[in-house]
């Protein structure tokens, strides 16, 4: 690596969020480092799908399609769903949203993670003004207001006005500026098995709330489905530590018979879960996106959606700063896109927590206010439709706007939506 380097910017971690950033501030004349330490293996078709994935909702579908990243997913694997149905007890509470009611086509695509980075990396080498540099390993990072350092493990150094934590949840920047967490580890883990089922390529996305925990089903490619069941440790190991043929036998038991026939089990691993918000967002000098600033927890699909709406609005921040003649890391323009973005984080936690616990409850009255819930959510049209715009990150009343802090950035809208 040449030695020395300076930069506008610095954005470490070039994970999905990182990389939609550094992609967004294409042809700008901000000169843009990216530091990642390890590169994503590539696809090849024939290959068995990822155990991470994710649901990308109709926002993050157009902030790739709005810089150049779709064409690569599309050209690689994706699987659409347009309906997705949630229920309790069977024949009770049964809520069925529709991308008709919405009026779109779909209501997101679930895609490997890998598939994401790989057509995101795709274009990110393609813009003159990003400098990627991969694996590259950071030894130690010396914050200043002035402008910060990366001190690299080949001894070389990188210097940027502004540096960019992009580099997940343990984020070594966000520690280095001194930014704190409020955090807690969920009691569940996610256990994430990977299938082939008897059923053909489903359209569907299900989620049943069961008393252990709930259990979920993301359709993928062919004949293959995600399915995420949400248990307690020494439950997870257990099921880990079983053959492939007890284990798919333990998933057809607790499963609904929505899932039909489990042909194979290919894969499957667990993860702990945790929620974690960054105390700030911002300092001077340096600015926190996706799992860096917030984790949140997995059951409604919206992790990497608020991430990549942070990265759309900072990039959209950085650009009019930049175009009006300001200093990118001065904490007046940073604070711009903290007030646009900690909210809608905050509300769309808080409403995954409350998902979460609810849930739980195993009293009757709690459980019959659940399924009454669930009922009129089917029911009270006007209701569902918001929560379903609100998941689909699709900003359509005023409500959305002040959740959204003025509204969603221009990379999350339709080409004709951005003109109007
Ligand atoms: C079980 C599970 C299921 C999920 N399902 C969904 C879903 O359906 N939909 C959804 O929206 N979200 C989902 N999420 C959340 C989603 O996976 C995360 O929000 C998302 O991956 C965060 O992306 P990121 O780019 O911010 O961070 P990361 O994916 O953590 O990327 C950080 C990057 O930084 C790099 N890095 C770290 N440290 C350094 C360093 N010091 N130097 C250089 N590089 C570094 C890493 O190599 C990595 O590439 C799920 C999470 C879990 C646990």
């Amino acid at each position: 690596m040449e030695k020395d380097l300076a930069f506008d910017l610095i954005i470490v971690g070039a994970g999905m969020v990182g990389a939609t950033l550094a992609c967004a501030l294409a042809e700008s004349s901000l000169r843009v480092a990216v530091i990642e330490s390890e590169r994503p293996t590539d696809f090849k078709s024939d290959q068995a799908h990822d155990l991470r994935v994710s649901a990308l909702n109709i926002a993050s579908q157009r902030i790739f399609q709005n810089i150049g990243a779709w064409g690569g997913i599309k050209s690689r694997r994706y699987c659409p769903y347009r309906r997705m149905r949630v229920w309790e007890i069977e024949g009770q509470g049964d809520t069925t949203f529709d991308c008709k009611d919405i009026n779109e086509s779909v209501l997101g695509h679930i895609v490997e993670n890998r598939v994401v980075q790989l057509a995101l990396w795709e274009r990110m080498v393609q813009c003159p003004n990003v400098t990627l540099f991969c694996p590259a390993s950071i030894k130690d990072v010396d914050y200043g207001t002035d402008g910060s350092v990366l001190f690299m493990d080949d001894g070389s150094q990188i210097t940027g006005r502004l540096l960019v934590a992009a580099d997940g949840g343990n984020s070594l920047v966000r520690q280095s500026a001194g930014i704190g967490v409020q955090s807690w580890g969920y009691e569940q883990q996610a256990l994430v098995s990977y299938v082939e089922t008897a059923y053909p390529q489903q359209d569907i996305t299900w989620q049943k709330f069961v008393p252990d925990g709930p259990l979920a089903f993301l359709p993928l490619s062919g004949n293959h489905a995600s399915l995420v069941w949400y248990n307690w440790p020494e439950e997870v190991s257990r099921l880990k530590g079983l053959s492939d043929q007890a284990f798919a036998a333990e998933l057809y038991s607790i499963f609904p018979r929505d899932l039909g026939e489990i042909n194979q089990v290919i894969s499957r691993a667990s993860f702990p879960l945790k929620r974690q918000h960054a105390l700030q967002y911002v300092k001077q000098g340096v600015a926190l996106v996706g799992d860096a600033a917030h984790m949140i927890h997995p059951l409604a699909g919206q992790g990497v959606n608020i991430g990549l709406l942070d990265a759309a609005v900072l990039a959209e921040t950085l650009l009019l700063a930049e175009r009006e003649h300001q200093n990118i890391a001065d904490i007046s323009v940073l604070k711009n896109y903290e007030s646009k973005r900690r909210k809608h984080n905050l509300t769309m936690m808080t409403s995954m927590d409350l998902l979460y616990r609810v849930f739980r409850q195993e009293q009757l009255p709690v459980k019959l206010l659940r399924n009454l819930g669930l009922g009129l959510a089917q029911r009270l049209a006007p209701a569902k439709l918001k929560a379903m715009e609100f998941a689909m990150g699709l900003e359509r009343s005023r409500l959305d706007q002040l959740v959204l802090g003025g509204g969603l950035p221009q990379l999350a809208k339709s080409k004709t939506q951005a003109v109007r």
